[in-house]
């Protein structure tokens, strides 16, 4: 159901839509939410925590070509 909504979204040339499964909280979400800071990052802009998350590729802009619908995915990014 929710991947059948998802397929019909509109997305540009170059993105890929992802139905992620689990995000993972680590050390470093902890020290963003405690202390709005680790080291000398300083979380200066809203900022979405949990960066280590996986699932699977539903939808890709027609530019991507090393991607595919089906494509089980995990990435290690921070989300601002
Ligand atoms: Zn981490």
């Amino acid at each position: 159901m929710i991947t059948r909504l998802l397929n019909q979204l509109l997305i540009n040339i170059t993105d890929v839509l992802l139905e992620m499964y689990v995000t993972g909280i680590c050390g470093s979400d902890m020290h963003y939410w405690k202390h709005m800071a680790i080291g000398p990052f300083i979380v200066t802009d809203p900022m979405i925590i949990g960066h280590e998350s996986s699932g699977t590729v539903v939808k890709v802009g027609k530019n991507v070509k090393h991607l595919k619908p089906g494509n089980l995915i995990n990435s290690f990014e921070n989300l601002y």
